[in-house]
């Protein structure tokens, strides 16, 4: 029988973005209330395109500097456990942002097993799970036919924790269906 495929984002799920996010900016920069938005820019007052540009000045090292969370490793291990587990992250168009994420992959976790994808539900097919922080990504993997985990987190609706996601990867086809219909 194969294996479920399974695949985990990086930023906001194995990887603390937005504390590098934090590091870069002054506090005072941050407005508290907009921290519900997915989008981090909102919370600094910027354009997109202004964030961004900030963040690509900082070449790889933004990426790789990243700090893994403190459940990053027993959530992988868990991935890997319950399936053919694949880390799906889509990188900015700056190719330092590519980079930067290879070297934290390779260093936090020792694996290849990751895809870099600017479109990341070109990979979603029938039974195919995704776990990920963003509601737009969740709901694009659905309308292919996969089943996505909304990760928790302070900007979006979810109320998957890590620990419900790492239990529920522990006795996944129990799960499976009924963590999806959890998250909007
Ligand atoms: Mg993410």
């Amino acid at each position: 029988m194969n294996r479920r495929l399974i695949f985990v984002d990086l930023d906001g799920v194995l990887a603390d973005f937005i504390g590098g996010v934090r590091g870069v900016f002054p506090p005072e920069m941050f407005d508290e209330a907009a921290t519900s938005q997915y989008e981090v820019w909102n919370w600094l007052g910027m354009t997109k395109e202004r964030f961004w540009s900030v963040i690509d000045r900082l070449g790889p090292a933004f990426w790789s500097d990243l700090k893994a969370y403190t459940w990053t490793r027993a959530l992988w291990a868990a991935a890997q456990m319950a399936g053919d587990a694949y880390i799906l992250t889509q990188p900015t168009p700056h190719p330092s942002c590519a980079a930067g994420k290879v070297e934290w992959i390779e260093r936090e976790l020792h694996t290849r097993k990751y895809l870099l994808a600017p479109h990341k539900a070109a990979c979603a097919r029938p039974g195919a799970l995704l776990i990920d922080d963003c509601e737009d990504n969740c709901q694009a993997w659905r309308e292919r036919g996969g089943v996505a985990w909304l990760f928790g987190r302070s900007w979006n609706h979810s109320r998957l924790s890590s620990n419900d996601v790492i239990n529920g990867l522990g006795s996944i086809e129990g799960c499976i269906d009924a963590y999806a219909s959890l998250a909007p």
